[in-house]
């Protein structure tokens, strides 16, 4: 290799791997590096099977460092902590003043805004940049969410706008987010509505089939028959996949054999952290994030429901004998209500983006006027559901705690009174009055 690549990237596993090949199918030349070497060959074997890409490998990190164009933009895709700190100090070292490194994981933003200093007082630029759609999404058109240094986003924004994923009408899924780590704080807020959307639809399938009696084909046609309307969605439609698919290792259905365990990396842990840091109440996504807590307990759970059956409680409490079709029929109408706030798909983005264009200072989705008409309309299928499920002995934490949001959040008059009530009778903590301005305290005890 003579002329020097547009751009590198350390990380070559399956993030990396697949960003690199899509940046040099989208025709710019980039150099690839990674800690294990086995996986440079591995990548360049990938591009000359995929179709001769321009990717060249190197097993050493200066000669990759010194094979970019100044100034030199390096991508990391590690693992967030420690790896991203080590990648930063193995390539920075044969860095020039203005060039630039992009953190592409899933970072904490605080780290990235750490970062973003250090790398400045060595004249060097920062960018933390969440990258979102998976193996497919980096190999085809992910989304991507810069954000930092943005004479370093000006850097390499061509090959942004190429590499992302293009949507007609509303063109590359990426834009500057703004500065420090905000790019990482929205990927992290992103993979928050991403665990929400998931355990809602986890939970209609579980309402289907274990109070339904669906069976896996009939779960099929219904998931596929959701994503032809509003509903139509990558989630739905890798689920309608997900239904359909044999076990290649034994009989029946390869869902069926999954361990009911859901791992995690993070980010929804970071973001109800956030959202308890700032106040503000997120129920579907903190009961989802739950939700995986307890699946982790899978041995506890199954010495639970040993002990619930030895006194004659089944899995599932009464089979409420329901009607099939009416419950397929509820499905999609809940789910568009609680995918509101959802960023996964692009109609209802529009819809979201409309409605805050009819008002900016919208204080909330619900109380605008076509969202609040829909949530109305809808309601009464949605407590249909939740009351089935509550019937069956179903949870539903993230279809229950999004309506006791709804019904929290349109009520006037909460029972907050007593809470406060009860902070000042036994703390001295101050109560306000509905009638008269003021802070006050009453000494109840005495008067009780
Ligand atoms: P990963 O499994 O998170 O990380 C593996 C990579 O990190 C390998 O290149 C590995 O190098 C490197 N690494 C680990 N420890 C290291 C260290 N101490 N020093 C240097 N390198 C080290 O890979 P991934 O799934 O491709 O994800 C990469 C990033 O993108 C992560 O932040 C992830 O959260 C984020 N992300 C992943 C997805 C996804 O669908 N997988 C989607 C969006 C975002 P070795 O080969 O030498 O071990």
């Amino acid at each position: 290799m003579t002329t020097p690549t547009r751009i590198g990237l350390a990380g070559l596993a399956v993030m990396g791997q697949n960003l690199a090949l899509n940046i040099a199918e989208k025709g710019f030349p980039i150099s690839v590096y990674n800690r294990t070497t086995s996986k440079v060959d591995e990548t360049i074997e990938r591009a000359k099977v995929e179709g001769n890409l321009p990717v060249y490998g190197f097993h050493d990190p200066e000669s990759f460092v010194r094979s970019i164009q100044k100034p030199r933009v390096i991508i990391m895709l590690v693992k967030a902590g420690a790896p991203v700190d080590q990648t930063i100090k193995t390539v920075s070292v044969y860095m020039e003043k203005g060039d630039c490194i992009i953190d592409g994981g899933n970072e904490w933003y605080e780290n990235t805004e750490r970062r973003e200093k250090q790398i400045t007082d060595l004249g060097l630029l920062y960018l933390g940049m969440g990258v979102s759609g998976g193996e497919e999404g980096a190999r085809h058109g992910p989304s991507m969410m810069p954000g930092g240094a943005f004479e370093a986003y000006k850097y390499i924004e061509d090959i942004l706008l190429k590499v992302a994923a293009q949507v007609p009408d509303s063109g590359p899924c990426v834009t500057y987010i703004g500065k420090g780590g905000s790019g990482n704080f929205v990927k992290m807020v992103h993979n928050g509505i991403e665990y929400g959307d998931m355990q809602l639809i986890a939970e209609a399938y579980d309402v289907l089939k274990s109070v339904g009696k669906l069976s896996n084909d009939e779960l099929q046609q219904v998931f596929l028959e959701w994503n032809k309307g509003e509903l139509l969605s990558f989630l739905i439609e890798i689920s309608a996949d997900i239904f359909g698919i044999k076990d290649d290792k034994g009989n029946g259905y390869l869902v069926d054999k999954v361990l009911d365990k859901t791992g995690m990396k993070g980010t929804g842990k970071w973001t109800v952290q956030q959202a308890a840091e700032l106040s503000i109440a997120a129920p579907t996504i903190g009961s989802s994030l739950d939700s995986r807590f307890l699946s982790g307990l899978k041995e506890e759970r199954v010495q639970a429901a040993k002990v619930f059956k030895s006194i004659g409680v089944s899995d599932i409490l009464t089979d409420q004998g329901v009607d099939k079709k009416k419950l397929i029929d509820d499905g999609p109408e809940l789910a568009r209500i609680w995918k509101g706030g959802c960023i996964i798909r692009a109609v209802f983005l529009d819809r979201i983006k409309k409605a805050y264009d009819r008002n900016p200072e919208l204080a909330n989705l619900l109380v605008d006027p076509e969202f609040a008409k829909e949530v109305i309309d809808r309601q009464s299928a949605w407590r249909r559901v939740v009351c089935l499920a509550i019937k069956s002995g179903i949870s539903t934490p993230g279809m229950s705690s999004s309506l006791a949001y709804f019904d929290t959040y349109r009520r006037e008059r909460l029972p907050a009174n007593l809470v406060q009530s009860q902070r000042d009778y036994f703390g001295a903590h101050t109560y306000e009055r509905t009638d008269i301005p003021g802070s006050f305290h009453t000494e109840w005890f005495k008067i009780a």
